[in-house]
């Protein structure tokens, strides 16, 4: 048959979304499942948002803002950031994608800490660029000093997940001010920080407020996650202006929908209420955290809202016996296993499951 799609795509991983929970409940007749696969925060969307949304609709026949510029204004308030170093997209994911499209020719080398991410591959792929992986450190964390190795005169980019999704880990001001250091000025140093909100180590730098002034620091945050859009995608980028303008030539035009837009601006309204559900995620991460420990897992300290179990050659095993306990959590074959935290009632029922699977 005659190929028409790029031959080195075929040995790409896909990204896999956390099971459905119809599919579940389907499968094993049970009346509930839950979902602790894909780190959204578990209580609906923020006050506002639903009727933000339904106005919004009365709309949805035109196109949207393509400047964005009513939600940029707001963010570049919220934020300190100026709004001609923001671009927003279909969630922070399309900006990465997007970021790599506009410095990365092919076979240039993008450097990511692995276990990382698993949407840095696809994106370095897509742009037929090289990933350079380097490996964790035995805590499961970024070993940033042999990433800063890592780049050669073809590195255009280096992503640092802070916190690192799946391990949660997060690495700290005085580690990542020596990396910064140590990478050349024209490799751009991309800050993932798509699980901010969840950080309680004060040692850990907010990078909109630390490094925004480094001309080679791209910050990637989300309103998937503690701002509850994860179904309407927004993300946005901070960058210096020039890497902000090259990025939005080749943002998918109209990719922050009507609809998104409206959400977003509605969310931002709701700070209050992120931080109540912060708070609650972040409790039950710690409680969760020492009820496994109590179980003799190592699980390593999170920052985000999820938790890691490196369970290696078990790991495959352990998440389908949470599945058919109908528990849906992520599991990496070979590697571990990442838990979203849930409601507290909903962890309970992970950590029922677990004891259960390791007796
Ligand atoms: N970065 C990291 C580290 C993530 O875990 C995720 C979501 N899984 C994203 C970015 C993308 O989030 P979104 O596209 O929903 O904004």
């Amino acid at each position: 048959m005659t190929r028409l799609t790029r031959a080195d795509l075929d040995a790409l991983p896909a990204y896999v979304p956390g099971r459905n929970v119809a599919d579940l409940v389907r499968e094993l007749g049970i009346a509930e499942a839950i979902k602790l696969a894909s780190n959204e925060v578990p209580f609906g969307p923020l006050p506002g948002v639903p009727e933000a949304v339904a106005r919004a609709m009365t709309a949805a026949h035109r196109y949207p803002d393509m400047g964005v510029l009513e939600l940029r204004d707001k963010l570049a308030r919220r934020y300190g950031v100026s709004a001609d170093r923001l671009v927003t997209g279909c969630g922070s994911v399309a900006l990465a994608e997007h970021l790599v499209k506009a410095t990365c020719l092919p076979g240039d080398e993008i450097v990511y800490a692995w276990r990382s991410f698993e949407a840095y591959p696809i994106i370095s792929a897509g742009a037929a660029a090289t990933s350079v992986r380097v490996p964790n450190t035995p805590g499961h964390g970024h070993d940033l000093r042999a990433m800063a190795a890592a780049v050669t005169d073809r590195t255009r980019v280096v992503i640092v997940c802070n916190p690192n999704n799946p391990t949660g880990t997060a690495v700290r001001r005085a580690e990542l001010d020596r990396f910064l250091d140590d990478v050349p000025s024209d490799v751009l140093v991309v800050l993932d920080e798509a699980y901010r909100e969840f950080v309680t180590d004060e040692q850990v730098p907010d990078a909109l407020e630390t490094y925004g002034d480094r001309p080679n620091v791209v910050v990637l945050r989300t309103l998937s996650k503690a701002w509850g859009l994860a179904g309407l995608r927004v993300g946005f980028l901070a960058g210096q202006p020039d890497v902000a303008a090259a990025v939005r030539k080749v943002v998918t035009p109209f990719s922050t929908s009507l609809v998104a837009q409206a959400a977003a601006l509605a969310a931002l309204d709701a700070e209050e209420e992120v931080r109540r559900r912060c708070a609650i995620v972040v409790g039950e991460r710690e409680r969760v955290t020492e009820a496994l420990r109590k179980l003799s897992l190592e699980v390593p300290a999170s920052q985000s809202n999820f938790v890691w179990l490196p369970l290696g050659d078990r790991a495959a095993q352990f998440g389908a016996a949470c599945e058919s306990r109908g528990v849906i959590v992520r599991a990496f074959p070979g590697d571990g296993v990442r838990v979203t935290i849930g409601t507290p009632e909903e962890n309970d029922a992970f950590l029922a499951a677990t004891e259960s699977a390791l007796t």
